[in-house]
């Protein structure tokens, strides 16, 4: 669905925000109707969340390369809807770490590395390992939780309904997990890489273990945006245990990059009048790869497999 010139004016008039790829409207939510564009916050508000977003991360060190800024700059303001998380800030709380073997570890390299991990238990029970796919140099990196039955399966993330749904949530600003321009495609992946038996919750230790693989990708990838969907992806990169209710709306950074934390598609599948809010998250999300244009675009080529594809 398009929105027609007159839509477009009646929707932004009533303080409802629309986000469109150049030359294209979104489509609205999948299945959220007439609520799909609703925005919980101003347009106002979310300009100058972006800006200030945009801002602090150039003020910030490059995505996964500088030591812990000093902690002693951080200077949080009121949280407020839409609000940005001070990048020192952000810093302090997720990019503290030691440095990691796969710290210098290419696609191919890092994908074998995943496929013979053995450091957690989760490796006697899975079918095999699921690394991620996607554009190698999307501007956007989706981070779910763990793979699922079907995941497990297939070896690709988000297979199942929550992908299809997550597919359609991503195609309603213009996004995809394939080829094409990085600025139209998302890389896709999980906090751990295998299954979890009977989709258990995952371990603050499995989390661990399998951390610094996410951190490679995500250095490679190089993306200008993180959505990090559901609560156990969005409290174990941010480490903290306050709810998606609390965390949405604000942007948060994972070190270096803007980070905007959103429902997981599953639970959204549970409780759909949740999609509109998760429609903001995007709309936030995509604000934030459009704004910036000086962000890393050029560099690496070529995916991980050779074909631009974690999968
Ligand atoms: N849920 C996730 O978080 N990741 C998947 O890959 C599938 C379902």
């Amino acid at each position: 669905m398009r929105w027609t010139e007159r839509q477009q004016t009646l929707l932004q008039a009533m303080g409802l925000r629309l986000w469109a790829p150049p030359g294209a409207l979104p489509a609205p939510m999948p299945d959220a109707g007439a609520t799909a564009a609703v925005a919980t916050a101003t347009t106002a508000a979310a300009t100058a969340a972006v800006t200030a977003a945009t801002a602090a991360t150039a003020a910030a060190a490059a995505p996964m390369a500088a030591p812990t800024p000093t902690p002693a700059a951080v200077a949080p303001g009121t949280p407020a809807p839409m609000a940005v998380q001070p990048a020192a800030a952000a810093a302090t709380a997720a990019t503290a770490r030691s440095p990691s073997p796969t710290d210098s570890l290419d696609w191919p390299a890092l994908r074998a590395a995943v496929a013979g991990c053995r450091a957690c238990g989760l490796c006697d029970s899975r079918r095999q390992t699921v690394f991620g796919v996607g554009h190698a140099r999307a501007h956007c990196m989706v981070v779910g939780e763990a793979p699922g039955e079907q995941e497990d399966a297939q070896g690709e993330p988000f297979v199942g309904a929550a992908g299809q749904l997550l597919d359609r949530m991503l195609a309603a600003v213009g996004l995809g997990r394939g080829d094409g321009s990085p600025a139209q495609q998302v890389f896709i992946a999980n906090t751990l890489k295998c299954r979890p038996p009977r989709n258990r919750n995952p371990t603050p230790e499995e989390l661990a273990a399998c951390r610094p693989f996410l951190q490679r990708q995500v250095a490679l990838v190089q993306p200008r945006v993180i959505l990090a969907m559901g609560r156990f992806a969005v409290q174990s990169l941010l480490d903290t245990d306050a709810p998606i209710g609390k965390l949405r709306g604000t942007v948060h950074h994972w070190h270096g990059v803007p980070l905007v934390v959103t429902y997981h598609p599953a639970y959204l599948l549970r409780q759909p009048a949740d999609k509109a809010k998760a429609w903001d998250d995007l709309c936030l999300a995509a604000e934030l790869m459009a704004r910036q244009d000086g962000g890393p675009t050029g560099g690496q080529t070529g995916g991980p497999n050779g074909r631009q594809d974690g999968g």
